[in-house]
Protein backbone atom coordinates (compact mmCIF):
# COMPACT_ATOMS: atom_id res chain seq x y z
CA UNK A 1 0.00 0.00 0.00
CA UNK A 2 1.27 3.86 -0.76
CA UNK A 3 0.73 7.03 0.71
CA UNK A 4 0.42 10.53 -1.23
CA UNK A 5 3.13 12.39 0.37
CA UNK A 6 3.09 16.37 0.91
CA UNK A 7 4.25 18.76 -1.76
CA UNK A 8 4.51 22.25 -1.41
CA UNK A 9 0.51 23.10 -2.00
CA UNK A 10 -0.40 20.25 0.91
CA UNK A 11 1.78 22.00 3.08
CA UNK A 12 0.52 25.31 2.47
CA UNK A 13 -3.18 24.15 2.84
CA UNK A 14 -2.14 22.12 5.69
CA UNK A 15 -0.51 25.05 7.74
CA UNK A 16 -3.15 27.72 6.52
CA UNK A 17 -5.98 25.58 8.20
CA UNK A 18 -4.32 24.89 11.18
CA UNK A 19 -2.91 28.76 11.58
CA UNK A 20 0.52 27.74 12.28
CA UNK A 21 3.05 30.14 12.40
CA UNK A 22 6.44 27.74 12.46
CA UNK A 23 8.43 28.87 15.63
CA UNK A 24 12.34 29.16 15.63
CA UNK A 25 12.31 28.25 19.51
CA UNK A 26 10.40 24.39 17.99
CA UNK A 27 12.78 24.20 15.16
CA UNK A 28 9.71 23.85 12.86
CA UNK A 29 10.98 23.88 9.27
CA UNK A 30 8.73 21.70 7.43
CA UNK A 31 9.39 19.46 4.14
CA UNK A 32 7.61 19.89 1.32
CA UNK A 33 9.70 17.79 -1.09
CA UNK A 34 8.49 14.14 -1.87
CA UNK A 35 11.71 13.19 -3.29
CA UNK A 36 13.66 14.04 0.34
CA UNK A 37 11.37 12.02 2.59
CA UNK A 38 11.78 9.13 0.02
CA UNK A 39 15.64 9.36 0.16
CA UNK A 40 15.39 9.42 3.85
CA UNK A 41 12.94 6.64 4.09
CA UNK A 42 15.01 4.37 2.08
CA UNK A 43 18.56 5.50 3.41
CA UNK A 44 17.46 4.58 7.11
CA UNK A 45 16.89 0.76 5.74
CA UNK A 46 13.57 0.59 7.03
CA UNK A 47 12.09 -2.52 7.37
CA UNK A 48 8.65 -3.98 8.04
CA UNK A 49 10.19 -5.57 11.17
CA UNK A 50 10.72 -1.95 12.82
CA UNK A 51 8.91 0.05 14.98
CA UNK A 52 9.75 3.34 13.69
CA UNK A 53 10.23 6.34 16.09
CA UNK A 54 9.67 9.48 14.87
CA UNK A 55 10.78 12.93 16.66
CA UNK A 56 8.62 15.99 15.69
CA UNK A 57 6.47 14.55 12.75
CA UNK A 58 5.29 18.57 12.40
CA UNK A 59 2.66 18.34 9.33
CA UNK A 60 3.65 14.69 8.55
CA UNK A 61 5.63 15.05 5.24
CA UNK A 62 7.99 12.19 6.80
CA UNK A 63 5.50 10.44 8.43
CA UNK A 64 3.87 9.48 5.18
CA UNK A 65 6.55 8.31 3.99
CA UNK A 66 7.48 5.88 6.60
CA UNK A 67 3.62 4.49 6.91
CA UNK A 68 4.41 1.90 4.31
CA UNK A 69 7.79 0.70 4.86
CA UNK A 70 7.49 0.39 8.39
CA UNK A 71 6.00 -2.39 10.69
CA UNK A 72 4.44 0.62 13.01
CA UNK A 73 5.39 4.30 13.88
CA UNK A 74 5.39 6.36 16.90
CA UNK A 75 5.37 10.03 16.47
CA UNK A 76 6.85 11.92 19.23
CA UNK A 77 5.47 15.53 18.75
CA UNK A 78 5.95 18.48 21.15
CA UNK A 79 3.24 20.84 19.87
CA UNK A 80 -0.26 20.22 20.28
CA UNK A 81 -1.90 21.25 16.88
CA UNK A 82 0.58 19.27 14.96
CA UNK A 83 -0.23 16.47 17.43
CA UNK A 84 -3.74 16.51 17.23
CA UNK A 85 -3.64 16.61 13.35
CA UNK A 86 -1.45 14.18 12.76
CA UNK A 87 -3.99 10.92 12.50
CA UNK A 88 -6.20 12.58 10.22
CA UNK A 89 -3.18 13.87 7.90
CA UNK A 90 -2.07 9.97 8.09
CA UNK A 91 -6.22 8.73 7.32
CA UNK A 92 -6.37 11.41 4.54
CA UNK A 93 -3.00 10.71 2.52
CA UNK A 94 -2.49 7.19 3.70
CA UNK A 95 -5.64 5.37 3.99
CA UNK A 96 -5.40 1.48 5.00
CA UNK A 97 -1.97 2.56 6.52
CA UNK A 98 -3.20 4.56 9.24
CA UNK A 99 -3.84 2.34 11.91
CA UNK A 100 0.14 1.39 11.78
CA UNK A 101 0.41 5.27 13.23
CA UNK A 102 0.54 6.37 17.47
CA UNK A 103 1.25 9.68 17.74
CA UNK A 104 2.62 10.97 21.44
CA UNK A 105 2.11 14.16 22.23
CA UNK A 106 5.19 15.14 24.58
CA UNK A 107 8.58 16.20 25.01
CA UNK A 108 10.90 14.33 23.20
CA UNK A 109 13.86 15.09 26.02
CA UNK A 110 11.14 13.79 28.69
CA UNK A 111 10.15 10.50 26.91
CA UNK A 112 10.44 7.12 28.81
CA UNK A 113 10.83 3.63 27.46
CA UNK A 114 7.11 2.73 29.23
CA UNK A 115 5.85 5.62 27.12
CA UNK A 116 5.77 3.24 23.85
CA UNK A 117 3.43 1.02 22.74
CA UNK A 118 5.80 -1.62 21.41
CA UNK A 119 9.59 -1.06 21.83
CA UNK A 120 10.95 1.23 19.23
CA UNK A 121 13.57 -0.69 16.86
CA UNK A 122 14.79 2.65 14.76
CA UNK A 123 15.03 6.63 14.94
CA UNK A 124 13.94 8.28 11.78
CA UNK A 125 13.62 12.29 12.12
CA UNK A 126 14.20 15.66 11.08
CA UNK A 127 15.04 16.74 14.25
CA UNK A 128 14.17 20.09 16.07
CA UNK A 129 17.69 21.75 15.40
CA UNK A 130 18.02 23.15 18.44
CA UNK A 131 17.92 20.24 20.56
CA UNK A 132 19.18 17.44 18.24
CA UNK A 133 21.70 15.93 20.29
CA UNK A 134 20.16 15.62 23.27
CA UNK A 135 17.39 14.06 22.08
CA UNK A 136 19.87 11.55 20.00
CA UNK A 137 21.72 10.96 23.35
CA UNK A 138 18.60 10.82 25.48
CA UNK A 139 16.68 8.35 23.01
CA UNK A 140 20.01 6.13 23.10
CA UNK A 141 20.49 5.81 26.74
CA UNK A 142 16.48 5.47 27.39
CA UNK A 143 15.30 3.18 24.64
CA UNK A 144 17.87 0.35 24.49
CA UNK A 145 15.76 -1.37 21.87
CA UNK A 146 17.28 1.54 19.30
CA UNK A 147 18.96 -0.53 16.70
CA UNK A 148 19.74 1.55 14.17
CA UNK A 149 18.25 5.46 12.81
CA UNK A 150 18.95 7.70 10.41
CA UNK A 151 18.36 11.60 11.48
CA UNK A 152 18.23 14.73 9.99
CA UNK A 153 20.27 17.76 11.66
CA UNK A 154 21.97 20.85 11.10
CA UNK A 155 25.05 20.24 8.84
CA UNK A 156 27.46 21.26 11.69
CA UNK A 157 25.65 18.66 13.82
CA UNK A 158 25.90 15.66 11.72
CA UNK A 159 30.11 16.26 10.97
CA UNK A 160 30.19 16.46 14.86
CA UNK A 161 28.18 14.11 15.61
CA UNK A 162 30.22 11.50 13.45
CA UNK A 163 33.69 13.01 13.82
CA UNK A 164 36.16 10.83 14.43
CA UNK A 165 39.43 11.29 17.17
CA UNK A 166 41.70 14.22 15.13
CA UNK A 167 38.72 16.06 13.52
CA UNK A 168 38.41 19.48 13.89
CA UNK A 169 35.28 19.04 14.96
CA UNK A 170 35.36 16.18 17.29
CA UNK A 171 33.80 16.79 20.63
CA UNK A 172 31.41 15.59 23.49
CA UNK A 173 28.91 14.85 20.70
CA UNK A 174 30.86 12.69 19.05
CA UNK A 175 32.05 10.71 22.16
CA UNK A 176 28.96 10.51 23.91
CA UNK A 177 26.91 9.05 20.49
CA UNK A 178 29.91 6.26 19.76
CA UNK A 179 29.68 5.48 23.04
CA UNK A 180 26.33 3.96 22.00
CA UNK A 181 26.56 3.66 17.99
CA UNK A 182 28.83 3.30 15.39
CA UNK A 183 27.59 6.90 13.46
CA UNK A 184 28.21 7.88 10.38
CA UNK A 185 27.56 11.08 7.56
CA UNK A 186 25.19 10.28 5.10
CA UNK A 187 24.19 12.82 2.36
CA UNK A 188 23.52 16.96 2.42
CA UNK A 189 20.39 18.15 2.65
CA UNK A 190 19.33 21.58 0.51
CA UNK A 191 17.85 24.36 2.23
CA UNK A 192 14.99 24.89 -0.46
CA UNK A 193 13.49 21.33 0.60
CA UNK A 194 11.95 23.57 3.49
CA UNK A 195 8.85 25.93 4.60
CA UNK A 196 9.85 28.08 5.90
CA UNK A 197 13.61 27.96 4.36
CA UNK A 198 15.81 27.96 7.03
CA UNK A 199 19.31 30.14 7.46
CA UNK A 200 21.71 26.62 8.00
CA UNK A 201 22.19 23.79 5.74
CA UNK A 202 21.05 20.69 7.14
CA UNK A 203 22.91 16.89 7.00
CA UNK A 204 22.08 13.22 7.55
CA UNK A 205 23.79 10.90 10.09
CA UNK A 206 23.09 7.37 10.26
CA UNK A 207 23.72 5.05 13.12
CA UNK A 208 23.95 1.59 14.31
CA UNK A 209 24.29 0.32 17.67
CA UNK A 210 27.34 -1.18 19.14
CA UNK A 211 28.16 -2.78 22.54
CA UNK A 212 29.49 -0.02 24.94
CA UNK A 213 33.28 -0.18 24.60
CA UNK A 214 33.81 -1.18 28.51
CA UNK A 215 31.79 -2.34 31.37
CA UNK A 216 32.70 1.13 33.15
CA UNK A 217 29.72 3.40 33.92
CA UNK A 218 28.50 5.68 31.42
CA UNK A 219 27.95 8.43 33.70
CA UNK A 220 31.59 8.00 34.85
CA UNK A 221 33.01 8.26 31.14
CA UNK A 222 30.82 11.38 30.50
CA UNK A 223 31.83 12.76 33.54
CA UNK A 224 35.71 12.67 32.33
CA UNK A 225 34.49 13.69 28.40
CA UNK A 226 33.00 16.50 29.63
CA UNK A 227 36.17 17.67 31.54
CA UNK A 228 38.33 16.92 28.88
CA UNK A 229 36.37 19.34 26.48
CA UNK A 230 35.85 21.64 28.78
CA UNK A 231 39.26 23.07 28.31
CA UNK A 232 39.46 21.69 24.97
CA UNK A 233 43.01 23.40 24.01
CA UNK A 234 44.80 22.04 26.81
CA UNK A 235 45.98 19.14 27.36
CA UNK A 236 44.74 16.33 28.95
CA UNK A 237 47.27 16.45 31.96
CA UNK A 238 45.60 20.01 32.80
CA UNK A 239 41.90 19.37 32.49
CA UNK A 240 41.41 16.39 33.85
CA UNK A 241 43.34 17.78 36.93
CA UNK A 242 39.96 19.26 38.47
CA UNK A 243 38.22 16.08 37.75
CA UNK A 244 40.86 14.10 39.14
CA UNK A 245 41.86 16.42 42.40
CA UNK A 246 45.23 17.23 40.96
CA UNK A 247 47.28 17.37 37.90
CA UNK A 248 49.51 15.15 39.54
CA UNK A 249 46.59 12.00 39.48
CA UNK A 250 45.59 12.87 36.25
CA UNK A 251 48.67 12.26 34.92
CA UNK A 252 49.48 8.90 36.80
CA UNK A 253 45.91 8.05 35.61
CA UNK A 254 46.48 8.97 32.25
CA UNK A 255 50.13 6.98 32.09
CA UNK A 256 47.98 3.83 33.48
CA UNK A 257 45.36 3.96 30.63
CA UNK A 258 48.11 4.50 28.33
CA UNK A 259 47.64 8.15 27.07
CA UNK A 260 50.17 10.47 26.82
CA UNK A 261 49.26 12.87 29.27
CA UNK A 262 50.32 16.04 27.20
CA UNK A 263 47.78 14.93 24.19
CA UNK A 264 44.49 16.27 23.95
CA UNK A 265 41.15 15.17 24.27
CA UNK A 266 40.51 15.29 20.54
CA UNK A 267 43.09 12.36 19.76
CA UNK A 268 41.10 10.08 22.41
CA UNK A 269 38.86 7.55 21.24
CA UNK A 270 35.67 6.73 23.37
CA UNK A 271 37.30 3.29 24.64
CA UNK A 272 40.37 5.24 26.07
CA UNK A 273 37.70 8.19 27.80
CA UNK A 274 36.11 4.76 29.67
CA UNK A 275 39.20 2.63 30.48
CA UNK A 276 40.50 6.63 32.44
CA UNK A 277 36.84 6.34 34.13
CA UNK A 278 37.60 2.52 34.80
CA UNK A 279 41.13 3.17 36.91
CA UNK A 280 39.80 6.33 38.77
CA UNK A 281 36.89 4.20 39.46
CA UNK A 282 38.97 0.92 40.73
CA UNK A 283 41.06 3.17 43.03
CA UNK A 284 37.96 4.67 44.88
N1 LIG B 1 9.19 16.05 10.52
C1 LIG B 1 8.61 17.29 10.00
C2 LIG B 1 9.12 17.52 8.61
O1 LIG B 1 10.12 16.90 8.23
O2 LIG B 1 8.52 18.32 7.90
C3 LIG B 1 8.90 18.49 10.91
C4 LIG B 1 10.33 18.69 11.31
S1 LIG B 1 10.65 20.17 12.20
C5 LIG B 1 12.37 20.39 11.76
C6 LIG B 1 10.78 19.71 13.90
C7 LIG B 1 9.49 19.29 14.60
O3 LIG B 1 9.81 18.93 15.94
C8 LIG B 1 8.39 20.33 14.72
O4 LIG B 1 7.18 19.74 14.33
C9 LIG B 1 8.39 20.73 16.20
O5 LIG B 1 7.11 21.13 16.66
C10 LIG B 1 8.84 19.44 16.85
N2 LIG B 1 9.51 19.58 18.17
C11 LIG B 1 10.29 20.62 18.59
N3 LIG B 1 10.80 20.36 19.81
C12 LIG B 1 10.35 19.12 20.17
C13 LIG B 1 10.53 18.30 21.32
N4 LIG B 1 11.31 18.69 22.34
N5 LIG B 1 9.90 17.10 21.36
C14 LIG B 1 9.13 16.67 20.33
N6 LIG B 1 8.93 17.42 19.21
C15 LIG B 1 9.53 18.62 19.12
Amino acid sequence: QQAALLGPADVRRLAEELDIRPTKKLGQNFVHDPNTVRRIVSSASVTADDVVLEIGPGLGSLTLALLPAAGAVTAVEIDPVLAARLPRTAAEFAPGLADRLTVIEADALRVRAEDFPAPPTALVANLPYNVAVPVVLHLLAELPSLEHGLVMVQAEVADRMSAQPGSRVYGVPSVKAAWYADVRRAGPVPRKVFWPVPNVDSGLVSFRRVEPPSSARREDVFRVVDAAFAQRRKALRGALSGWAGSAARAEELLRAAGVDPMTRGEQLRVADFARIAELAAEDR
